[in-house]
């Protein structure tokens, strides 16, 4: 009888979406209101953000990123083999990669036309920029040490296949870190290689990789449901211990790059998604809220992959085999949001030190940023290196990234969520120009 009447009892449980909107909201309300009443230099704040909040809520991307090898592997060798033939694999590949090219574009030029309307670069006082300058040169030295030890002496070509052809596929997933690109490039060949035996020897093989797909999702499920919690630890983290004064101080900047970020996505985003994939942008943005909000929390768009290639699946109706080809290589190649920033930063640096650069050497910075954001690893504040390499060859000094450095984390949350937005915009593209309908249940 109680049992009875426990089934039929109905559940109060909100939607997922709607807890994680909830820890966001409690999670960046404290975390404002300790930073004012505190100030973030506050001893008492910092241990507890550094030795409890933080590491909290670092435990949600680090599970998330936990499932990426094996689900990555999973559904890209089960993708390709399903696309299965090559003409389609050439054609999704094709399409993919012209999209990416003028989405990024585009993403650029939005930041540099703004960036030379605003010139948020000449309202930044030499004295402000200077202080800000010696309160973060620690890290700003730092960060251009490393660019400086990852510089490579080998040709360009050389740089290019190391950085995509693995020699020990094991070994680049299971250094210290993670090497998407070469697992990447190790799963695509192995889909077509499997496509080319008999498929009475191949059956095992995907069978048990559909198996570890779908163990896979159960498990990122499971681990969706801490998000909520985690996501209010890591949002009050980085916003209690925040520069509100630096934001302050640079603010025309941050102006500039979130003006440019909402732009392409509710501008171009929407015209792509309305002209190209011939879906409402309204409702798709309403669908993938999970993905973005997992976005802005993580600020990692390999931490929030396995959420987007559940979500584009089940809510938008992408195929498995053109989520799993065109979501995993656009969580590292496709950076709409990255490009604008790294294009909008470079000029803002360069506005700030007197150096003018003239229209050829701003095209010459796009082009760099659109390829920056192609090689920029989907985690946290992976285009400051990028950003510090540019600058020194443009005659900027390098350690002026300290400038922007008390803001990165914000900005970095923000352009996540674009840039893992433009990927399901992609996939949704290639979808349906490979005849495949969208967004047609009620599902969300
Ligand atoms: N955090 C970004 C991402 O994961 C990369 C960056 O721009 O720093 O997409």
């Amino acid at each position: 009888m109680s049992s009875a009447v426990a089934k039929t009892k109905p559940t109060t449980r909100w939607p997922l979406h709607t807890r994680i909107l909830l820890g966001l909201a409690v999670g960046a309300s404290a975390g404002l209101l300790a930073n004012v009443l505190l100030g973030g230099a506050h001893p008492g704040l910092r241990s507890a953000v550094t030795e409890i909040l933080d590491p909290v809520g670092r435990l949600f991307p680090r599970l998330l990123a936990m499932t990426v090898v094996p689900l990555v592997f999973s559904s890209l060798v089960l993708g390709v083999a399903g696309i299965g033939d090559y003409r389609k694999l050439g054609r999704v590949g094709l399409k993919s990669f012209g999209y990416c090219l003028v989405i990024s574009a585009l993403s650029v030029v939005i930041g540099i036309t703004l960036v030379n309307t605003i010139r948020p670069g000449k309202h930044v006082p030499a004295e402000t920029a200077k202080a800000l300058q010696d309160r973060y040169a620690k890290d700003a030295s730092q960060q251009v040490a490393d660019a400086g030890k990852s510089k490579s002496t080998d040709p360009a070509l050389v740089q290019v296949i190391d950085t995509i052809v693995p020699t020990n596929p094991i070994q680049s997933v299971a250094g210290k870190s993670l090497n998407l690109l070469h697992l990447m490039f190790f799963a695509l060949l192995l889909g077509i290689a499997t496509t080319l035996v008999p498929e009475d020897r191949t059956g095992p093989f995907l069978r048990a990789l559909e198996g570890l797909g779908s163990i896979c999702a159960k498990l990122i499920d499971l681990i969706m449901q801490l998000a909520p919690y985690c996501v209010a630890c890591l949002v009050f983290s980085n916003l209690a211990l925040f520069g509100v004064d630096v934001l302050a101080a640079i603010g025309w900047y941050v102006v500039t790059v979130l003006v440019g970020l909402g732009l392409h996505m509710f501008g171009v985003y929407s015209i792509f998604l309305k002209l190209l994939a011939r879906v409402s942008p309204f409702e798709f943005f309403r669908r993938i809220r999970t993905v973005m909000f997992t976005a802005f929390s993580t600020s990692s768009s390999v931490a929030t992959l396995p959420t987007t290639l559940k979500v584009s699946e089940e809510a938008i109706g992408v195929p498995k085999s053109i989520n799993s080809f065109v979501l995993t290589i656009g969580a590292t190649a496709n950076q709409n949001g990255t490009a604008l920033y790294e294009g909008v930063t470079v000029l803002f640096l360069a506005q700030l030190a007197g150096v003018d650069l003239t229209l050829a050497q701003q095209f010459t910075v796009a082009g760099m940023a659109i390829l920056g954001s192609i090689g920029t690893a989907g985690l946290p504040s992976a285009s400051i290196p990028f950003v510090v390499v540019v600058l020194g060859n443009i005659g900027v000094n390098p350690e002026l990234i300290g400038i922007i450095l008390g803001v990165d984390r914000l900005l970095d949350m923000c352009r996540t969520v674009v840039n893992v937005v433009g990927d399901v915009t992609a996939a949704a593209f290639v979808a349906r120009s490979e005849g495949y309908e969208l967004m047609k249940d009620g599902v969300s």
